[in-house]
């Protein structure tokens, strides 16, 4: 057994018992202990029975020169002997080594000499008066080695009786506890910063027994298990049995995480915590067993960290998270239905139907395929709306939101047909696409000109039937210049065979003749290019003057059934784009049924009257007569073809006249005169 620098601790294992710093060698120190405490007893007792035979001269004898002084020297342990009155009767060699001293240096009070100035005082009065009380003496304090270097020592002394019973003073041991000293110090500094770091850590610390009792509590775990004791609130803690904090739910987990830490597992986990006042905390608990040196379970630390607003925030983020899915799947189902109804009701259109979008088709129904001629598959995805209709492009180029335009297809054969096209930038897919409608012009052209056609031919025979009824105005008129020049021709013929005839007779007589054949020439002409069939043709034609061509054919009859016209034409010329002999043509009918409907008035209203204005926009031929008017139940019907109220009457010239117009894009309307009689109005664009 040796007592090397590992005694220095022993005085400190005694007055801590089982402290934190009890070093593995723990059993081995408590042996030195009663080991020292025994050799202590036996240099006493050598002492005494040393003394016992000795006379008091010798006590003060150089160590080594009795059988005390040998036995003392070879102790392990500075030992020293004073007498009553405190003062040093010994020392052993182990002191003397230490101090570098001789034994005389440090009798008496000469021991303290080598005391640190601040010591001395205080160990040699507490000395003097243990000596004199008869106690035991501890001090502990600082001693110069003989190296020079300042060592802290623990001196402890016992009273020392005689064997007759009297008291001879304090046997005493000391050791040097410097190490320890340090070492306290360190664990001081160290526990000071842990506690420092503990008590300002936002994160709960919690120290608590194997039955779950609080050791030890922060400030935050407190706050977090809320504990309103103010100040005392970590000291309110401690004791506290920890079940009371831990949720139903959560009771298993902890249970089974405070095994695994008395199995000296650190582990972290998930719990729910319940406060003194009731609040429900999800936290992380981090926890580390605690083991003492022998490698028991002494407790576990845990860290808790309150993770109660994070996990709302997650629950929150995760419920609008789940919402935003629901709104999405929502949505991805709703446009799968109406990408659906688009396709099934585009699928049913007649006219062909595209989604376009930077020059490719998203989308396209059977009927766009089948007027292009193409399978559908070969349409989307491609350029090929671009090669069938070039026109796209113009219209994609257009920023208008709705587009409609006439062009013209290219089938996939090469040939070429009418089309009307139809764009609109509708939202798709987070963009903005062109859908396309195509529809095929061909039929409806077709049909377009076969209405011409018909609408021509009609025309035609009412403006023979028109010219049959006329005939008789007609003859009337071609009767005159015919009449004129077989009158100038028998005179001129007269004259030549009486008499002769001066050459400028002669020539003023022939010119007259030229001249009415002229006008009979010219009412042939016109008879003939009104009733002459053609190709309607329009060109730009002036309002007045077709209004004047019509009522030249009218002369005749005006002046014959007496019937006054007045005409109110616009001062300005009224250019429209027309077929002039389609116009005056309806122009013409208007005037002859104005005319039916006053013949057999009396005088005053055998009226009629043409205006004609211009606002603008428009033209308007209005034909007003102060006749019979329309009767009630014929004012929805006289547009009807063979709607007549004349015996004679084909029921076909109003009929005829609204499509002529109608196909100039104008109207022809009818309202009652409020005088008595009829307004018809003509309207064309201008
Ligand atoms: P028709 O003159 O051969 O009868 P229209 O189509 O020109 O054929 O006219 C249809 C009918 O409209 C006439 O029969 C007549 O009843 C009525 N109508 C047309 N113009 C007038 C008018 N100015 N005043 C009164 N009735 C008219």
């Amino acid at each position: 057994m040796h007592f090397g620098s590992d005694v220095m601790f022993l005085p400190s294992l005694l007055a801590h018992g089982t402290s934190a710093d009890f070093s593995e060698g723990h059993v081995a120190y408590a042996i030195t202990i009663v080991v020292l405490l025994v050799s202590q007893v036996i240099i006493a007792a050598a002492y005494l029975v040393n003394r016992s035979r000795s006379n008091r001269a010798e006590r003060v004898h150089p160590a080594g020169e009795t059988q005390f002084g040998r036995m003392a020297d070879e102790a392990p342990v500075m030992l020293w002997v004073v007498d009553e009155q405190g003062k040093c009767v010994f020392v052993n060699r182990r002191w003397l080594d230490f101090t570098g001293r001789t034994l005389e240096q440090d009798l008496g009070d000469g021991w303290a000499d080598r005391l640190y100035p601040e010591d001395r005082e205080n160990a040699l009065r507490s000395l003097h008066e243990a000596s004199r009380a008869r106690k035991p003496w501890e001090c502990e304090y600082r001693l110069l080695r003989h190296d020079g270097e300042y060592r802290w020592i623990l001196d402890r002394g016992v009273p020392l009786y005689e064997t007759d019973g009297s008291y001879a003073g304090l046997i005493g041991s000391c050791i040097d506890i410097t190490e320890r000293k340090l070492a306290q110090d360190a664990l001081r500094e160290s526990e000071a910063r842990f506690r420092a770091i503990a008590e300002n850590s936002g994160l709960g610390i919690l120290q608590v027994t194997p039955d779950r009792r609080v050791i030890y509590a922060n400030p935050a775990a407190a706050e977090l298990l809320e504990m309103d004791n103010g100040d005392d609130a970590c000291a309110a803690l401690v004791g506290q049995q920890m079940d009371r904090f831990y949720a139903p739910e959560s009771v298993d987990i902890v249970l089974e995480h405070l095994r695994m830490r008395s199995e000296g597992i650190a582990s972290v986990y998930e719990a729910v915590l319940v406060g003194a006042r009731g609040t429900r905390r999800s936290v992380i608990i981090a926890g580390a067993p605690v083991l003492l040196v022998d490698g028991r379970f002494h407790s576990m630390i845990a860290t808790i960290t309150d993770i109660s607003e994070r996990k709302r925030m997650e629950q929150a983020l995760k419920e609008s998270n789940d919402l935003l899915e629901q709104r999405i799947a929502e949505r991805t189902a709703a446009l799968r239905e109406s990408e659906e109804r688009f396709q099934r009701l585009a699928d049913s259109a007649s006219e062909g139907i595209a989604i376009h979008a930077d020059g490719r088709i998203l989308a396209a129904n059977q009927a766009l395929a089948d007027i292009l001629g193409y399978a559908r598959d070969e349409l989307i995805g491609g350029a090929r709306l671009e090669q069938a209709v070039p026109a796209i492009g113009k219209m994609t180029a257009c920023g208008e939101e709705t587009v409609v335009l006439e062009a013209t297809g290219i089938r996939k054969d090469g040939s070429t047909f009418p089309i009307e096209l139809r764009g609109k930038w509708i939202p798709y897919d987070g963009r903005m696409v062109r859908v396309v409608a195509v529809r095929d012009l061909t039929a409806q052209q077709q049909m377009q000109q076969a209405e011409n056609r018909h609408r021509e031919e009609m025309a035609h025979v009412l403006r023979q039937v028109m010219l049959g009824e006329l005939a008789s105005g007609l003859a009337h008129e071609l009767n005159q210049p015919l009449t004129a020049i077989a009158n100038y021709a028998g005179a001129c013929l007269r004259r030549v065979g009486r008499a002769g005839i001066s050459r400028e007779d002669l020539i003023e007589t022939l010119s007259q003749v030229a001249s009415q054949s002229d006008r009979a020439g010219q009412i042939i002409r016109r008879m003939r290019a009104f009733v002459r069939r053609g190709e309607p043709h329009r060109t730009s034609a002036e309002v007045n003057h077709m209004v004047r061509e019509s009522i030249r054919f009218m002369q005749t009859e005006l002046t014959e059934n007496k019937i006054a016209l007045e005409l109110c034409l616009a001062n300005e010329p009224i250019h429209v784009m027309a077929d002039h002999i389609q116009i005056e043509q309806v122009i013409l009918n208007l005037l002859r049924n104005a005319c039916d409907a006053v013949q057999g008035m009396e005088e005053s209203r055998r009226q009629v009257m043409v205006t004609t204005v211009c606002d603008g926009k428009s033209a308007v031929i209005r034909v007003t007569d102060r006749g019979r008017g329309v009767p009630d139940e014929m004012v929805t019907k006289i547009f009807e073809p063979f709607s007549t109220t004349k015996p004679q009457g084909m029921g076909l010239g109003l009929s005829i006249s609204r499509g002529i117009v109608e196909a100039h894009g104008g109207k022809l309307t009818y309202e009652p005169n409020p005088s008595g009689g009829s307004h018809f109005m003509l309207t064309l664009p201008v």
